[in-house]
Formats: structure tokens, C-alpha cells, sequence
């Protein structure tokens, strides 16, 4: 087996059908947390008021401003409402903006999260917080926004409708995909990885055709909480960091970008990444020799979710200007070189909505 290092993080998982709230106070006992600050976005409030309900005794304050990427006005108003209340935990309820908000403030005050996902962004699994100034994405490692504990339940994702569904699964799984190929990956992120496109490939496409399917909706959350977990290891490479710069760049919704990116980034490493694109058919139930990117591309489709970046934001008549942008990070590393000509090839590709040969 070839050397590897692998960091293992520290942090409680707890997984399970409508237990949140008595896990919530079990978790809170455990961190002798009395003074928590709730953290959602407005649109839900009732719902994280409802799961926060069991330790409703223990909150000092709700901060329900959380907006897409983090924008830093935001971040300086939750880190103030921390301070004024005097704070001693942060409970983060909702998805990927909601958890990101949280660790903003985690990141300054150094306050313990109890993260409880709402949607399959895995950020809860992962030290990396984001943070948006003037149309700018910065991200960055820190081992003190890592949510001290998860907890997993699957009833409270029952309300995401099959739009969001889709996009936000696809985007867990793209965190399992880069992490086959990512330069930082190990034996043990692959492992994770495949587990998650696994699961996220049963339970996705049941959980769009039908929301209340607990089953379904209990092994997407798994999946994601294992493409977290991956990526909390592998961190970006290719697909992400073209995500990021889009992202930020051009304003364009952050799952929607994922998934339409995926199959592309796929096509352009298949051959090379052998090793990530036998274990994606793999995990998916493919034959050998079958395209992994094309089976991604028909996974999307079949969930209904877009596989053109023109249909989400940016249209063919930028993908020069995108390439300059994600051309700025060069070189990036990765199981083959990418110059100039493959991003623009992969934007061109994504634009358009091309479907992978
Ligand atoms: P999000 O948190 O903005 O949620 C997407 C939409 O889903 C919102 O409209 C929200 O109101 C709605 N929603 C959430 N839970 C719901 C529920 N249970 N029922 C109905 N609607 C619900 O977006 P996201 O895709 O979850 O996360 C994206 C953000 O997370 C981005 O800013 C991204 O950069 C960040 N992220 C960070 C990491 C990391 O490791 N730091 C990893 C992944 C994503």
C-alpha cells in the first residue's frame, strides 16, 4: 500500500429518525452549554424554534439573518449578538449557510457548535469556514469551527422539496468524488467516499420522487454526513475551486453549480483518475468501462436537477471571462495538468450542458 497520513478529526455524531431533540439536550448536558445562541436563516425559523424547543430554557438569543456564502455584515451582526448575550454555544439549525454562520462566529469567539443539518451540504463535518467581501469568497482551515457534535435527523430534511433535493445531494456528492482524486485523499477518504456516492445514489433520486420517504431521506444524510467527512480530509481540488471562483464571481447558486460542474470535471479526469472513476462505477452498480461522468450526467437528469450552468446563471458568452477568473488559481493539482484550454474546454462543456461522451 502506497504511505499515506491521515488526520482524524474530533467530533460526536448522532444519527437518527426524530431524535434530535432529546439529543440536543443530552449534547448540550454534555458540553455544559447554559447560554446557546440559535442560528437559522428566517424562512427556518419555526422549524429550528421547534427541534431547539427541549432546550428552550438554555437559549439567549435567535440569530435569524443567515444569508447565502456568508456575506461579512452578516458574520459582524452574529458575532455581536454572541457578545451582547455572552454566549457559550452556538446551535446551528438548517444548511449549508446556516452552518457556514455559525462557524463565522465559532472562528472569532472561539464558541463550541452543535450543528444539526438540514440539508446534504456536509459543511458540518468539515474545520473549512467561508466568508464573502465584496463579491469575494475567502475560505480557510480552522480546527475551532468544527462542529463539536452533529446531530443527523433525517425527519427534519423531509420538508426539503425535490429542487433543492437534488442539487444539494449532488453537491454532497461531489465532495465524494473530488475526494477520490484530490492530492490530500488516503485510503480512508476513499473508503468514506465511495460509501457516500453509494448512498447518496439510492437515496437521492427516492427522497426527489418522494420527500416523505424517510428511508430515502435517512440514507442521503448518511451519505452526506460521509461526503463531509471526506472532504473535511481531502479539501478541494479541481471541481471546487472552479465552483468557488463561479460562485463567487458570477453570484451562481451554490448546489446547482456543483451538480452541473460534476460530470464534467469527471469526463475530464476519468481516464487518468482510473482509481476514482472504478470506484464511482462501482458504487453506483456500473460495468466496467462504462463513463463515470456520463453516468453522473444521467443520474442528474434522472433527479431532475440542471446540467447546464446557462440555465443557472452563466451563459456560453462568459465562459471566457469565467475561464480568466479560474485560470487565476493555476496550477492546480490533480491526477493530470490543466492548463488554460481544458478549463475553458470544462466551462465551454458546463455552459452548454454538453453530455459527457
Ligand atoms: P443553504 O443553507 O443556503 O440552503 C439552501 C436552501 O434550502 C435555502 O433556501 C434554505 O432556506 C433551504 N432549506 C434548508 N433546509 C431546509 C429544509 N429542511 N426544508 C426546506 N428548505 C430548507 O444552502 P446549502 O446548499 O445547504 O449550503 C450552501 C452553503 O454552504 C454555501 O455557502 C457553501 O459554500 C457552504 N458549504 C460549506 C462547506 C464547508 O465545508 N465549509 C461545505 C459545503 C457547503
Amino acid at each position: 500500500m502506497t504511505p499515506f497520513v491521515h488526520e482524524l478529526l474530533p467530533g460526536r455524531i448522532v444519527f437518527g429518525c426524530g431524535t434530535a431533540g432529546a439529543a440536543l439536550v443530552d449534547e448540550l448536558d454534555r458540553l455544559d452549554a447554559r447560554r446557546a445562541v440559535l442560528v437559522c436563516t428566517e424562512r427556518e425559523r419555526a422549524v429550528a424554534r421547534s427541534v431547539a424547543e427541549p432546550v428552550q430554557d438554555r437559549l439567549v438569543g435567535l440569530f435569524d439573518e443567515v444569508r447565502m456564502h456568508v456575506p461579512v455584515e452578516v458574520a459582524r451582526d452574529a458575532v455581536a449578538l454572541a457578545r451582547r448575550t455572552d454566549a457559550d454555544l452556538l446551535l446551528a439549525v438548517g444548511g449549508g449557510s446556516t452552518t457556514g454562520t455559525a462557524k463565522a462566529v465559532a472562528l472569532e469567539l472561539g464558541l463550541p457548535i452543535v450543528a444539526i443539518p438540514t440539508t446534504y451540504a456536509g459543511s458540518e463535518m468539515t474545520p473549512v469556514w467561508g466568508r464573502t467581501d465584496a463579491r469575494r469568497k475567502t475560505t480557510g482551515r480552522d480546527t475551532r469551527v468544527l462542529p463539536r457534535t452533529v446531530i443527523y435527523d433525517p425527519e427534519l430534511t423531509v420538508s426539503l422539496p425535490p429542487a433543492i433535493t437534488g442539487p444539494s445531494g449532488m453537491n454532497a456528492m461531489a465532495h465524494c468524488v473530488e475526494a477520490l482524486w484530490a492530492p490530500a485523499g488516503t485510503p480512508l477518504s476513499a473508503v468514506t467516499a465511495e460509501e457516500g456516492i453509494r448512498a447518496l445514489a439510492s437515496g437521492v433520486p427516492r427522497a426527489v420522487v418522494d420527500p416523505a420517504d424517510l428511508s430515502a431521506r435517512a440514507d442521503a444524510l448518511w451519505g452526506a454526513c460521509l461526503a463531509g467527512a471526506a472532504f473535511a480530509t481531502t479539501g478541494s481540488a479541481l471541481h471546487h475551486k472552479i465552483c468557488h471562483v463561479l460562485g463567487g464571481a458570477f453570484d451562481l447558486p451554490h448546489a446547482e453549480t456543483h451538480t452541473v460542474l460534476l460530470p464534467q470535471v469527471m469526463a475530464f479526469y476519468e481516464t487518468d483518475a482510473a482509481d476514482a472513476a472504478r470506484r464511482v462505477r462501482r458504487a453506483l452498480d456500473l460495468p466496467e468501462r462504462t463513463s463515470a461522468a456520463r453516468a453522473l450526467y444521467e443520474l442528474i437528469e434522472r433527479i431532475g436537477a440542471p446540467t447546464a450552468l446557462r440555465d443557472v446563471g452563466l451563459g456560453t458568452d462568459r465562459v471566457d471571462e469565467a475561464t480568466d477568473l479560474v485560470a487565476e488559481l493555476l496550477p492546480i493539482a490533480g491526477p493530470r495538468p490543466v492548463d488554460r484550454n481544458g478549463l475553458r474546454d470544462i466551462l465551454a462543456r458546463a455552459s452548454a450542458g454538453e453530455r459527457p461522451d
